[in-house]
């Protein structure tokens, strides 16, 4: 089937071309569930091959020389320029294309011009525009945000009787890119009829809205002054913006102070100080510098491919909207067992009026359980990531449409920011309320089995027969039957193999932890960020090997014949002072100072096993440094102290001191995983340091699965046994689904957790573990095969 007679084609029938032709044109696609068009959309096989053709029959010059070569990418680029007009239906004669690297450098244009008038400008914008239009009240002598339809509305009524002395300049997005709510276009034309002395100019964002509809900017008199796009969410590729601007607005460029290679005619540099701008077309005089002539041919190639493919994008629009609607309905209509809705829609209260022209194809919520809590959107997008889900959460750069949605007034938006909200953090339920969103985004590509795919993740994860119950809290202390460590591991370089302490041998628990744990980690040249094996599975394949007789660290890199070692004595007479360089490294978003080794031999072993430019750093273990001290995010509640101070150090372990994890636990949830068909569990995806096993004298088939949940503490039985306090139950996320012996990502035990063991958004197994408060670290030990006693 072609896409030649798709505008006549049924919904149904339309769905179905775009199945099987996606198969053969988007090979990446494969078994992901794309739901990021907003973010950006995929690109096609017959445009890549396009292009590539293109490229290799013939040879494109720089545009600015005269050579053949040259004159040849002028032809192309002009072309070019027409083509993407007439795509907007914009007229030539009234509107000129300025190429740009996206829409956010297009509207730094548009900000720029008003920015160098006289009298500066008046800058207004609607509430849900994206953080890139909002930053032009940045450069705005006067602005002022406009918090609903209804404002603006009366503001472009009371146009005609303002006076105005400062340029005026009018933005909002055509579609906003986090609820899919499409704003009114006719905005545009009214200003220009209500402001006689046109003072007022209009910026249309059209980056979200023209992804998935034809933009029509045919009819001069309605069309906004500047509309800004971003190409690649339409066509996926080339990385590619642009500003389509009415020519009559070119006087407002005059002012111009910059010019560049490419903007200027003449430049005289040495005793008089003169240049004359490009006088020409508005595009000669701010495209600085050498156009992305190769990102041009893409676009032409783009615009060619993409009426093959999906015939007209008025057909895209009907296709989405379709897939829009459903994935609305069936969000709004999933409901708990207790009746309760899961899902929180924003920004469409018109549900049930949509004609498909006021909702665009994003779709922003946010989920409760079946108590009305709200699910932690990392959670969402943990789980989401595990099934092969690409979606967005967070803030989307929208700060408005956020705040809106989510009745977050600007001093808690602050005091977010205080308590350590960042775009991005885990912690994203804050005083009770969600500080972002979740969006899923729908695309061309889209098509109805990926919305009926996503509803039945949601379903199958998120939906409640009965409500959940929470880890009970103890009511007294009491000890318990005994247990025994059955394994004790330690994990030298954080995020790499474990090493597994021989049985029998004692070992050495301190405040930071189990001696040698986490000493170590491997860390991007570039960036000096700790590398973790959630990015970096490979890491999993490195192992680190304690060689005490030698004094030294062994690591191997996956199928490596030769290792290489490192001292592990910090006694400085083992080392050159040039072996170290003092850095910066950040591990898990904190800024630690870290000796980064200086050696090339072990960046370039590293780097050639992992792939990645990077070296190995070791965190002195009792720095006196206070910059290198980490504190364990897990502490007791009732311990006492406030903040950091009452939770004990750490040094590379992400959140506590140690991790303790129940055989009888692993078993229980084994059983369920195996009960579905899947693999069962090895205890090392947990990356736990001890594993308990009920000992082997208590009997048979009384074993105690997620007794830990109600531990409080235990004591090592033997004459240096340490106590050790439990500090809540170990957050997860889908790190533990990489199998530690060969690297690869599966989707257990994570599914089968995330169904079983969620308690109030938080996916736990095994427990966080310190040193009970008091001891004093150095002189306890431990070893497998100790048994221990518990307190409840
Ligand atoms: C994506 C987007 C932007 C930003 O576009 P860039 O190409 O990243 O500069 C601005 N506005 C809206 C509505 C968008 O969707």
């Amino acid at each position: 089937m072609s896409a030649n007679n798709v505008h006549d084609m049924s919904a149904d029938a339309y769905d179905s071309y775009i199945e099987s032709m996606r198969k053969e044109q988007y090979p990446m696609l494969r078994e992901t569930l794309y739901l990021d068009h907003a973010g950006t959309t995929p690109y096609s096989k017959r445009l890549m091959d396009r292009f590539h053709a293109e490229m290799m029959g013939s040879l494109f010059g720089n545009p600015h020389s005269v050579s053949p070569s040259s004159q040849r990418s002028t032809q192309m680029i002009e072309d070019t320029r027409l083509q993407l007009l007439s795509f907007c239906g914009a007229d030539p004669d009234d509107f000129d294309v300025v190429f740009t690297a996206n829409s956010t450098a297009a509207i730094k244009l548009v900000m720029e011009a008003f920015r160098e008038q006289d009298a500066g400008f008046w800058y207004g914008y609607h509430v849900d525009s994206h953080t890139s239009l909002v930053g032009v009240r940045g450069a705005a002598t006067m602005h002022r945000c406009f918090e609903s339809d209804s404002e603006v509305e009366s503001w472009i009524g009371g146009q005609d009787a303002a006076y105005h002395e400062a340029h005026h300049l009018f933005a909002y997005p055509a579609q906003s890119n986090m609820t899919g709510r499409r704003l009114p276009l006719d905005w545009c034309s009214r200003l220009r009829q209500e402001d006689s002395r046109r003072r007022t100019y209009t910026l249309l964002d059209a980056a979200a809205y023209a992804s998935t509809t034809p933009l029509n900017l045919s009819d001069t008199d309605t069309a906004p002054d500047f509309t800004v796009l971003s190409l690649y969410k339409i066509f996926g590729f080339p990385d590619l913006g642009a500003l389509i601007v009415r020519k009559e607005c070119a006087s407002l460029f005059r002012k111009r102070s910059y010019f560049g290679g490419g903007t200027v005619d003449m430049v005289v540099c040495l005793k008089e100080q003169w240049h004359a701008p490009k006088s020409g077309a508005l595009h000669e005089q701010l495209e600085d510098g050498t156009l992305p002539i190769h990102s041009i041919i893409a676009l032409n190639a783009a615009i060619k491919t993409q009426l093959e493919l999906f015939g007209t994008l008025e057909r895209v629009s009907r296709h989405t909207a379709y897939l829009a609607a459903r994935m609305r309905q069936g969000l709004a209509e999933l409901k708990h067992g207790n009746g309760k809705r899961i899902a929180s829609i924003y920004g469409s209260p018109t549900l049930e009026h949509d004609d498909g022209n006021t909702l665009g194809p994003i779709i922003a919520f946010n989920l409760r359980d079946s108590r009305s809590n709200w699910v932690s959107n990392t959670e969402v997008e943990k789980l989401a990531s595990v099934k092969g889900i690409h979606l967005r959460t967070g803030g989307l750069c929208n700060p408005g449409g956020i705040a809106h949605a989510l009745g977050l007034s600007p001093w808690e938006m602050r005091e977010n920011f205080s308590a350590g909200h960042r775009c991005g953090s885990e912690n994203d339920i804050m005083n009770g309320k969600p500080t972002g969103v979740i969006r899923v985004s729908l695309g061309a590509t889209s098509t109805i089995s990926d919305v009926d795919r996503f509803l039945d993740f949601v379903k199958q994860f998120f939906v409640e027969e009965y409500p959940r119950p929470s880890p009970s809290v103890p009511a007294a202390c009491q000890t318990q039957r005994r247990f025994h460590i059955e394994s004790l591991t330690v994990y030298p370089i954080k995020s790499c193999a474990g090493w597994q302490i021989p049985y029998g041998n004692s070992w050495e628990v301190r405040e930071e932890g189990l001696a040698w744990d986490r000493e170590w980690c491997i860390v991007h040249q570039g960036t000096g960020k700790a590398l973790s094996q959630k990015q970096h599975p490979r890491m999993a394949l490195m192992r680190p090997h304690l060689d005490f007789a030698a004094g030294l660290l062994h690591i191997t890199a996956p199928s490596a014949v030769e290792s290489i070692s490192v001292p592990l004595s910090k006694d400085p007479r083992c080392f050159e002072k040039r072996d170290f360089a003092q850095r910066d490294a950040s591990v898990c978003g904190e800024i630690v100072q870290s000796q980064t080794y200086t050696s090339s031999t072990i960046a370039e072993y590293l780097t050639k096993a992992l792939g990645i430019p990077c070296t190995l750093a070791r965190l002195p273990a009792t720095s006196t440094q206070s910059a290198s001290v980490r504190h364990s995010k897990a502490h007791l509640p009732h311990s006492g102290g406030t903040g950091t101070d009452a939770a004990p150090r750490i040094l590379l372990s992400n959140e506590s001191p140690i991790l303790t994890i129940s055989r009888s636990s692993l078993n229980r949830l084994n059983e369920q995983i195996k009960a579905k068909g899947g693999k069962a569990a090895h205890p090392a995806v947990f990356r736990a340091n001890i594993l308990l096993a009920e000992s082997p004298l208590s009997p048979p088939g009384q074993e105690q699965p997620w007794a830990e949940d109600q531990w409080r503490g235990m004591r090592i039985d033997r004459t240096d046994g340490a106590v050790m306090e439990f500090l809540g139950g170990c957050r997860r996320c889908q790190m533990v689904c990489i199998d530690q012996r060969s690297g690869e990502k599966n989707q257990e035990p994570f599914v089968t957790l995330a169904k079983t063991r969620r308690f109030d958004g938080r996916v736990l197994f095994g427990v966080h573990t310190a040193l009970a408060t008091g001891s004093e670290g150095g002189s306890l030990r431990i070893a497998a095969g100790d048994f221990v006693e518990i307190f409840t």
